[in-house]
């Protein structure tokens, strides 16, 4: 069967035009310009975008990944798609090695039915200095030993994992994931610009969060900032929330790296998609207020409650991002770091249906996944 989405204004990386698409099998088999030769779906106009890619996602809608329970996971899944993300990470928090353990097990599984597209390991082996919300009582020093059992218990579908390159063991540990194809991210690090080099030099090729849980840029102490910033093997993933960095710092960041570096990220928890309350991020007791998640103790951020349609939106808006980059880092940059860009991150013929459709204002008026809708347009 086969559907066509006419009078589209379709956003590729390359610029925006007038056209149309058809879908077949789940996949784009057509991108045209003009008017469409047979009946479709007009949308009216309206933009059409790849499905958004969110490479570092703790929960939503009261589900929280670091759990491991699976219908938690479903329904943090399912909020995040009506926001535009069709392909999520789960991203844990610092807890024990058995909790972790459990939880990857419980989530690889979910990986395998194509919910889900890897585990994350923000925790354990991270800088108690720069530890944000995660418990330090839990926090371990990085062991290849320690973390091929990690990675044994997600079944292949460990995709990343955050290391404070400073730490005893950390270079052996991002040199395994790398040989292993995990991402090696360098994060929630005190380290300073040359140890964050020899991150890089091992195989670290993401920045977990820039700017947030690490040194701030020095002009004596240029820290891990510049050097993540200035290294081309490295994607830097930023929370635009307009909270965590100003819009001015994102700007900034984005410039140096280009949007074929830089990717948009939720880092959102439990309470996306709820509103104010009080919450659990892994061990630590979190209360969202006027949308900012801080730990109850010592008032840490904890995570966002920012979906990808908001960060989308606020890289045009408010940062100034044109649409073309704009759907570059939402989705085809996390999409290549994930190692899925011949299959997701664009609108091209022979990729997945993958699509959002969104209104002048740039708000989400339809979300696609795999061909069908999970949104119909409105
Ligand atoms: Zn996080």
């Amino acid at each position: 069967m086969s559907l066509t989405l006419a009078d589209a204004r379709i956003v590729t990386p390359e610029g925006v035009h007038e056209g149309w698409l058809t879908i077949e099998d789940g996949r784009i088999t057509h991108v045209g310009h003009g008017s469409a030769p047979g009946s479709g779906l007009s949308l009216g106009g309206r933009h059409v975008v790849p499905g958004f890619v969110d490479i570092h996602n703790h929960g939503g809608a009261g589900g929280s990944f670091p759990t491991g329970e699976q219908d938690q996971a479903r329904d943090a899944v399912a909020l995040h798609r009506r926001h535009g993300t069709t392909t999520t990470m789960a991203s844990l928090v610092t807890a024990s090695i058995d909790e972790l353990t459990r939880a990857a097990s419980a989530l690889a599984e979910l990986c395998e039915e194509g919910l889900l597209a890897g585990i994350h390991f923000e925790g354990p082996y991270i800088s108690k200095a720069r530890c944000g919300a995660h418990n330090p009582t839990l926090l371990r020093e990085p062991s290849p030993q320690e973390f091929a059992g990690l990675m044994k218990a997600g079944r292949g579908h460990v995709r990343m994992v955050t290391i404070a390159t400073e730490l005893p063991g950390a270079l052996d540990t991002i040199r395994l994931a790398a040989a292993e194809g995990v991402i090696a991210a360098l994060g929630h690090s005190d380290a300073d610009y040359d140890q964050t080099l020899a991150g890089i030099e091992a195989g670290g090729s993401v920045a977990t969060h820039l700017y947030n849980a690490m040194p701030p840029l020095g002009h004596r102490a240029p820290g891990p900032v510049v050097a993540l910033l200035e290294d081309e093997r490295v994607t830097v993933e930023l929370i635009n929330d307009g909270v965590h960095v100003h819009p001015a710092m994102l700007r900034l960041a984005y410039e140096v790296a280009g949007p074929g570096r830089t990717t948009l990220i939720t880092d959102a928890m439990a309470a996306t998609g709820l509103g104010d309350g009080d919450y659990v991020l892994g061990s630590m007791r979190v209360r969202v207020d006027d949308g900012v998640a801080r730990l109850v103790e010592g008032g840490s951020i904890a995570g966002a409650t920012l979906t990808m349609d908001v960060a989308f939106r606020r890289s045009v808006q408010e940062v100034g991002m044109s649409l073309p980059d704009a759907v570059q880092v939402a989705s085809l940059t996390p999409a290549r770091v994930l190692g899925l860009a011949d299959r997701i991150g664009s609108i091209a013929v022979g990729k997945a249906a993958d699509l959002v459709v969104l209104s002048d204002s740039l708000e989400v008026a339809g979300v696609m996944k795999d061909g069908v809708w999970i949104t119909e347009p409105r």
